[in-house]
């Protein structure tokens, strides 16, 4: 094949399909050699679907699977529902369940033309920020097999960054796209709540999950965006166009510098505890937008500190509750000869569920309890307000807020294993996006040595409800004036 893969982007690749440099079948078999050859110590994906892929690739061929993403190979989060394969977010209670139906971003990926190569591997149930909760196997990352891709769509971010799939779809509840984008150095669209149906995408915290893109460029997650945003009457939670206003073209204006842009720096997001390459990272985005004619401002966020545990008692209280559906008779694993009904319950669950699970529908049983509820869960909901109002009141003054997306770069391996907090930490700066709605991108920032290899960084945008055109133009920015993403995690190989 005339094509690196491990050079071109996907929109490159999409065109070529198009003007038959490249066929789609020899594309789909481009890819699978690399997952082949690769996969066995990325271990991005749960389960590859060659013959499938290989068939929808002949259709694109023939003419009769036409569509903006034509031919293109794409890979999904595991927590995406497909009428083939299997769908198991990583758990073992989910482990031989099959989906009855497409989410709607499958039905809409695959309406565009995309073929899909398999699913990837995730915390389970998406709890995680590492891919070391996954029932089945960690992921590594590709830039140093000794560290964490994040989490918990570390598997698409992974698959993305090794350049097994030309672009992947995950789930962002808390940071689940941008953190493990900024630590495999790709690029992950968090959209705004609501703009993406999650009809199909299983429920971990409902008020927070939102399903987005992770590619190389900014334009090819523009270009993902066009195909899978809009209304859908099957997520009752999905934006009404009346409202929210019509779709627009994510790629129209990419180019076109923003005149008069004005960016916001929060001393919350700039603290001590980042390492000093993020924070450089910082300083030269800052030098660079002013360079193009942006006005920096400063915004103050009062209530960034309270983020993490606001997080962790509504997403636990969220996911206690749309996890009971697993008890082993509507769903997934069954605990075999129990005693009693009770039984049947509990040791399926028991049986099915990873230790990271149960402490989360623990922890928010325990906030939802009759007791406890007004301590934990209402106040929760109080002090998401206020954070959302600090946003609020910040986007008076500026467009976007530029800040990191972690406070560092990869971690090691059971580096955070034994104590949860300090992995619930590693979430500082994106779990208050969520919290608000808000839309959020996290694009390849640089690279820092550790220990003789070099890591990714990621920079973080943070935009008001809706603000993808203008975020996706301002990340667009940033991305052309270095070449961060085109530095490939496995181009040698
Ligand atoms: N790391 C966060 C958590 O463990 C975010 C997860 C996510 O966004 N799905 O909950």
């Amino acid at each position: 094949m005339s094509i690196d893969l491990t050079q071109a982007t996907m929109t490159e690749l999409r065109d070529a399909v198009a003007d038959k440099s490249v066929s789609a079948v020899e594309l789909t078999r481009a890819y699978l050699e690399r997952i082949e050859a690769h996969d066995g110590h990325v271990r991005a994906y749960n389960e590859t679907y060659a013959d499938r892929a290989i068939e929808r690739a002949e259709a694109v061929d023939r003419g009769e699977v036409t569509g903006v993403l034509a031919g293109v190979p794409i890979a999904l989060k595991d927590n995406l529902c497909t009428t083939w394969g299997h769908t198991t977010c990583s758990s073992n209670i989910l482990k031989n369940f099959r989906a009855p139906y497409n989410a709607t971003v499958v039905e809409k990926l695959e309406a565009a033309g995309a073929v899909v190569l398999g699913k990837t591997n995730l915390d389970e149930f998406a709890m995680g920020s590492s891919t070391e909760n996954s029932g089945f196997k960690p992921t590594k990352n590709p830039w140093d097999t000794g560290r964490v891709p994040g989490g918990s769509s570390g598997g698409s971010a992974a698959a993305v960054a090794a350049d097994l799939c030309a672009a992947a779809f995950g789930s962002d509840t808390g940071g689940s796209i941008r953190q493990p984008a900024a630590l495999c150095g790709v690029v992950g669209l968090k959209p705004t709540y609501g703009l993406i149906s999650r009809f199909g995408l299983v429920a971990f915290a409902s008020s927070l999950d939102q399903i987005g893109p992770f590619t190389h460029t900014v334009e090819d997650a523009a270009v993902l965006l066009n195909v899978i945003a809009g209304h859908d009457p099957r997520d009752s939670t999905s934006a009404d166009p009346d409202t929210s206003g019509p779709i627009p073209d994510y790629t129209a204006n990419l180019d076109r510098p923003i005149e008069g842009l004005k960016l916001g720096i929060a001393k919350q997001y700039m603290g001590e505890g980042n390492d000093p390459a993020v924070a450089k990272m910082i300083d030269d985005a800052i030098a660079m937008y002013k360079d193009m004619g942006a006005t920096i401002v400063e915004v103050d966020l009062p209530h960034t500190e309270y983020g993490i545990p606001t997080y962790y008692i509504v997403a636990t209280a969220e996911a206690s509750s749309n996890l009971a559906r697993y008890d082993g008779v509507h769903y997934g694993h069954r605990t075999e000869a129990p005693d009693d009904l009770i039984d049947l319950y509990s040791a399926s669950r028991a049986e099915g569920f990873g230790d990271e699970v149960k402490r989360r529908i623990m922890l928010g049983t325990y906030a939802l309890s009759s007791g406890y509820y007004d301590a934990y869960y209402l106040r929760a909901l109080k002090v998401r307000r206020l954070i959302k109002n600090d946003f609020d009141a910040a986007f008076a003054q500026c467009d976007a807020i530029v800040c990191p997306t972690t406070t560092g770069p990869a971690f090691k391996f059971g580096e955070k294993t034994d104590d949860p907090l300090s992995m619930y930490l590693n979430d500082v700066y994106t779990v208050n996006a969520n919290l608000a709605g808000i839309a959020g991108i996290s694009v390849p920032g640089g690279f820092t040595e550790v220990d003789g290899k070099t890591l990714p960084l990621g920079l973080q945008l943070l935009g008001p409800t809706f603000s993808e055109p203008t975020l996706l133009r301002a990340a667009n920015m940033y991305e052309k004036s270095n070449n961060f993403g085109n530095t490939r995690a496995l181009a040698s190989v």
